[in-house]
C-alpha cells in the first residue's frame, strides 16, 4: 500500500512539474484548452486541493489497508507468498491481462451505479467537482464511492484467482492501477504513455470528456463496456465535430 501511495505521489509530482512549466511539447497533448483549476479560482482551487489531500489520506492510508486486510481475512482467499512461488513476467502478464477484464467490467457498472440520482448526490458529485479533471483528482472520491468503483473492481481479479495469484503481482497490479488513474485523469494525452498499448483503451481525453460533459464514458482503462452498453456516442459524436472543425 505504501509503495503503491508513494508511485501515485511521484507521478502527481511529475504532472505538477508539467502544469507549472506548461512545456510546449506537452501542451501540445492537452486535451482541453480550458484553464486549470488554479487558474480559474485559485481560493476555490486550495480548498479542493486541502479536500482531495484529506481524503486521499484517509482513503489510501487507512480505509484501503484495513478493507484489505478484512477481506483477505474474511474470504480466506490465499495469495502466494514465498519466494520459490515467485511469478514469471509471462505469467504476470497473462493474471494482468484478465485483472484489466474484471476491473473494467466492475468498474463500468459500478461507476455507472455511482451516476444513479440517489448515489450520485451522495457518493460520486464529490469526485466530479474536478470539472476539469488533474492527475490528483484520480485519488479524490467518497469512501463508499473508494470501496465501490476503487477496492471492489480492482481486487476482484486477484480475488477471483485466489491461490493462483502471487502477492507480489497484487502488489504490482494496485501500483499500475493507481498510476493508471492519475494518467486518465491528467488532462495529457500522451502518445507513449504504456496504457495506450492496450486495445480498447480509454486514456485522458476519454475520462476528460467524462469529467467536462458528464455525459457516458464511465469505462476506466477500456472502452469495452461503453461501446457495447453505447454510452460513448456522445463523446464520439465530439471527436467526430473536433476533426471537422480542424
Ligand atoms: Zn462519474
Ligand atoms: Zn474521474
Amino acid at each position: 500500500m505504501l509503495l503503491s501511495l508513494i508511485s501515485m505521489v511521484s507521478m502527481n509530482i511529475f504532472y505538477y512539474i508539467i502544469y507549472k512549466g506548461k512545456y510546449k511539447y506537452f501542451e501540445y497533448y492537452r486535451v482541453s484548452q480550458t484553464p486549470w483549476p488554479w487558474e480559474i479560482d485559485k481560493n476555490e482551487f486550495t480548498k479542493i486541493l486541502k479536500k482531495t489531500l484529506i481524503l486521499v489520506s484517509f482513503n489510501q492510508l487507512v480505509l484501503g489497508p484495513f478493507i484489505a486486510y478484512a477481506s483477505l481475512m474474511l474470504s480466506g482467499v490465499n495469495l502466494k507468498l514465498s519466494y520459490e512461488d515467485f511469478p514469471s513476467s509471462w505469467t504476470i502478464l497473462v493474471h494482468f491481462g484478465f485483472f484489466i477484464v474484471v476491473e473494467d467490467f466492475g468498474f463500468y457498472w459500478s461507476h455507472r451505479f455511482l451516476h444513479h440520482p440517489f448515489m450520485y448526490k451522495r457518493f460520486h458529485k464529490q469526485h466530479h467537482e474536478y470539472v476539469v479533471s488533474i492527475g490528483l483528482a484520480g485519488a479524490y472520491s467518497h469512501p463508499v464511492e473508494f470501496i465501490l468503483s476503487g477496492l471492489m473492481p480492482t481486487s476482484l481479479g486477484p480475488v477471483l484467482l485466489g491461490k493462483q495469484c502471487h502477492i507480489i503481482t497484487l502488489y504490482l497490479w494496485v501500483i499500475m492501477r493507481n498510476l493508471e488513474s492519475v494518467d486518465g485523469h491528467s488532462g495529457y494525452e500522451l502518445p507513449w504513455s504504456p496504457f495506450r498499448l492496450l486495445p480498447f483503451s480509454a486514456g485522458a481525453e476519454y475520462h476528460g470528456y467524462h469529467h467536462s460533459h458528464n455525459i457516458g464514458n464511465y469505462g476506466s482503462l477500456l472502452t469495452l463496456w461503453d461501446s457495447l452498453c453505447s454510452t460513448n456516442t456522445s463523446f464520439l459524436s465530439y471527436i467526430k465535430k473536433q476533426f471537422k472543425d480542424n
